[in-house]
């Protein structure tokens, strides 16, 4: 693919060029990449106060004639002081583990109230733990799951308000490995079964059947399919409504996928648009209240991940650049062959001695599947040079590991001219703790 040399000059709010300097640069709200990586090392994950301010904002406009709450997706990016940020912007959160929920209560006294918890596989300890924080709602997705709730609500004499995961049977254009709401997938219970499930959730003490969920996958940039997918639901609160259950919430789940292809355009005020009128059409006039959960669509554009060329080498006429990020920091490109834009922090001009070419962009693990990029046309790149890895603030450090026994990048918050190290650098102490 052709490099889009000055694409990034209209991405706002965060990592755009400016004049730094050394002449054009990349900056993460106003402050260098360069001086950044200098100061705190490499590899390193910089996320965007600013853009994530503007993304939920874009939720909120477009969302504005539809009573909803956006409830964050945790696990796209569960460090601490953006679980803090999102709930100072009025985010709710959507959890899928007890240690998520947990994150959440540390991010704020009251975030747990809005918080529902999703996952085919909820454990005892952690039903438990969520009955006594007093969550929004459970995402159920099964009937040993719903048996399993009624006796850990009865014992803790809490009533816990659920809603079923349903499985709209609908296809969604996205990886295999994340579309969830096809009949052969693990998630949900079949839509045509549900009814049975409310009935039993309904005669049971303690248990309030409030919801109807559904999260069809990830990534997803056509929005027929949640539309689709809502209508369904739908149909299924009307037949829960003549069975005498009082819905009033709606779970449409996450999934909105952003465009990693075009970097200066990934997340637009269209596109949100385009995704809450497929979701609130159906809605209207109904009086239920919209769950959304969207994880990636907040947080991919508003972070990146600098990395640190390492070395050149050509290999049987094959280019390579060795870089000090690896796939154990950002395993998408490894796991979902997923594209990220990659640009030099601070650009060079072609010349005959160093000029652009195609290379293939990998870590140092021992691996031939850690890579960020293949066939990559790029402009000049040496051995020392900075490079961003865009769009990397989603499924980034959340899937990360020590793999090779690499510690796990720093986290940087800028907001404006503030930077804020919200996570540091892993030590090898810090690898070895719990080693005997
Ligand atoms: C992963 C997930 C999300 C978030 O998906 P995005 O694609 O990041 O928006 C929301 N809800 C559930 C149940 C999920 O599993």
């Amino acid at each position: 693919m052709k490099q889009r040399k000055n694409s990034l000059e209209e991405r706002s709010p965060a990592f755009t060029f400016g004049s730094g300097k050394q002449g054009r640069t990349l900056f993460c709200d106003q402050l260098p990449a360069e001086q950044l990586a200098r100061r705190y090392g490499t590899p390193l994950f910089v996320y965007s106060a600013t853009a994530l301010r503007r993304h939920v904002d874009l939720f909120a406009r477009a969302f504005a004639a539809q009573q909803h709450t956006v409830c964050y997706s945790v696990k796209a990016n569960s460090n601490l002081s953006l679980l803090r940020l999102l709930a100072s912007l009025g985010c709710g959160f959507d959890v899928v583990s007890g240690g998520e929920l947990q994150r959440v209560m540390q991010a704020g006294e009251k975030a747990a109230a809005s918080a529902v918890f999703s996952g085919v596989g909820k454990t005892a300890a952690e039903m438990d733990l969520a009955i006594a924080a007093g969550i929004l709602l459970f995402n159920l997705e099964s009937a040993s799951e719903l048996d399993l709730l009624a006796q850990r609500a009865a014992r803790l004499k809490k009533t816990a308000r659920v809603s079923f995961r349903v499985n709209p049977d609908v296809k969604a254009d996205t990886h295999p490995y994340i579309s969830t709401g096809l009949r052969q997938h693990k998630f949900g219970v079949p839509i045509n079964e549900a009814r049975e499930f409310y009935r039993r959730a309904a005669a049971l003490p303690y248990l309030d059947p409030i919801g109807v969920s559904v999260h069809i996958g990830s990534q997803i940039t056509d929005t027929t399919p949640f539309a689709e997918a809502m209508q369904r639901v739908l149909s299924l609160v009307r037949d829960l409504s003549a069975d005498g259950l009082n819905i009033s919430f709606v779970d449409a789940g996450g999934g909105l996928g952003i465009h990693y292809q075009n970097a200066s355009q990934a997340v637009t005020a269209r596109d949100i648009r385009a995704y809450a009128k497929a979701l609130c059409r159906p809605l209207r006039r109904t009086g239920l209240h919209l769950l959304i959960e969207p994880g990636r669509s907040i947080v991919a554009a508003a972070g990146v991940l600098l990395t640190r060329a390492l070395y050149a080498k050509e290999n049987h006429g094959k280019q390579f650049l060795i870089v000090d990020a690896a796939m154990n920091d950002l395993i998408r490109p490894a796991l979902y062959g997923a594209h990220h834009e990659i640009v030099p922090a601070t650009p060079r001009p072609a010349t005959k001695d160093a000029p652009a070419m195609k290379m293939d962009i990998v870590g140092p693990i021992c691996e031939s599947g850690d890579f960020f990029a293949r066939d990559r046309e790029m402009p000049p790149v040496l051995g020392g040079d900075l490079l961003a890895i865009l769009d990397s603030g989603a499924y980034g450090m959340s899937l990360s590991s020590n793999y090779n026994t690499r510690p796990r990048a720093a986290e940087l918050l800028v907001d404006g001219k503030k930077v804020k190290q919200i996570r540091r650098r892993e030590t090898f102490e810090d690898m070895i703790r719990n080693e005997q």
